[in-house]
């Protein structure tokens, strides 16, 4: 049998590693104990689970594998970002990105949730390529188990804002979500979910009782420019999105993170300032300010300008007139374009209220 009939394990359920054991004729406690080597104990191989008997790890290799993805290339930032690239069992390929911060001991991944993205937002590459596919449960899992295989390190917290819109693919986003808490262990509030503004999904995402906190992909405060630099503007409207953000904060009581990509002379005006403080002022929510990090032009996405500190203060200034603590983006990996649309660890000031 070669690999690719073989079936992955990482990034399975427990009852789905129980149905396998049972599958391939072993006892059931052997699933529980597969799912301890790949959970607790990032196992890479099968030899390394020392507690199966060897006849029991070669009937494993002979019809398994751990590992579904495979990571096709690394790059690792000056200040210890790492970016990772994964080719997917039909050879496409999605990027997750691991983020140390010096200030706090624990880790962050950003993972993506599809393949391409349909949204097209005008400042993101992943949006110029388009859409080609979701991501199933297991291939979003599996990415956080890569990144602890590969770094042996933990992870603390997760991000959806890699490739992809998540609420374009709200099944497999609740699944994966729901594995990671069960077998990763990572808690709801540990792991944020953000979105360009889809609305149904939004309040699909209302409904799942998942403590998981809400980040709003807003940009800009008006429908004139938003319709233009987040496309799916023109179907769910800056007003109905801020609706949909109070109806989320109702039905889960967590509070909304609103990222705001600052693009000079285009999203960095003072009156979209005083525009987006009108909008965030009765909503229970952090503004997270990011400014914008022009990349080569040859990714396809449209080049912008980066305000200047004054610009980007000023602005913050105007903001915080709403009451809301608004921070400015701490930047990461920008030596290796460690970004999906920018916007890859813009959470990183803004978790501290969460
Ligand atoms: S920024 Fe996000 S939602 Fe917009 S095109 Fe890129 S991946 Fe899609």
């Amino acid at each position: 049998m070669s690999d690719c009939d073989k079936t992955a394990l990482s990034g399975l359920t427990l009852d789905q590693l129980v149905a396998f054991s049972k599958e391939i004729g072993l006892p059931a406690f052997r699933g529980k104990q597969l799912h301890s080597w790949i959970y607790a104990k990032y196992a890479q191989s099968f030899d390394e689970m020392t507690d199966l008997s060897v006849e029991v790890r070669e009937l494993l290799k002979s019809k398994a594998t751990i590992a579904l993805l495979e990571i096709a290339h690394l790059e690792v930032s000056r200040d210890g970002t790492r970016k990772y690239l994964f080719r997917l069992p039909d050879g496409k390929f999605v990027e997750s990105v691991l983020m140390a911060f010096d200030d706090r001991p624990s880790l962050s991944a950003c993972v993506s949730s599809q393949v391409g993205c349909a949204v097209g937002c005008t400042f993101c590459a992943t949006g110029y390529l388009g859409f080609k596919r979701n991501l199933n449960s297991q291939e979003i899992v599996d990415q956080i188990m890569c990144i602890q295989r590969e770094s042996g390190r933990r992870i603390a917290n997760i991000v959806y804002m890699g490739q992809g819109e998540p609420l374009l693919n709200v099944e497999n986003v609740c699944d994966s979500i729901r594995t990671i808490m069960a077998s990763v262990g990572i808690g709801a509030r540990h792991i944020t979910v953000s979105t360009s503004g889809i609305v149904p999904g939004i309040r699909e995402l209302a409904k799942q009782g998942l403590q998981i906190t809400l980040a709003l992909s807003l940009h800009a405060p008006d429908d004139i420019t938003r319709d233009i630099i987040v496309p799916i503007n023109k179907k769910f409207p800056v007003a109905d999105l801020i609706d949909a953000c109070h109806e989320y904060y109702d039905a889960t009581g967590r509070r909304i993170t609103v990222e705001y990509v600052m693009l000079a002379g285009v999203t960095d005006w003072p009156d979209q300032a005083e525009q987006l403080a009108d909008l965030v002022r009765n909503l229970h929510c952090n503004v997270n300010l990011i400014p914008y990090n022009p990349t080569s032009a040859d990714d396809g996405a449209l080049v912008y300008e980066r305000p200047s500190k004054d610009d980007q203060f000023r602005f913050r200034k105007i903001v915080e007139r709403s009451g809301k603590t608004v921070t400015i983006r701490l930047e990461r990996g920008t030596d290796i374009n460690a970004a999906c649309g920018q916007l890859h660890n813009s959470f990183a000031e803004t978790k501290q209220g969460h």
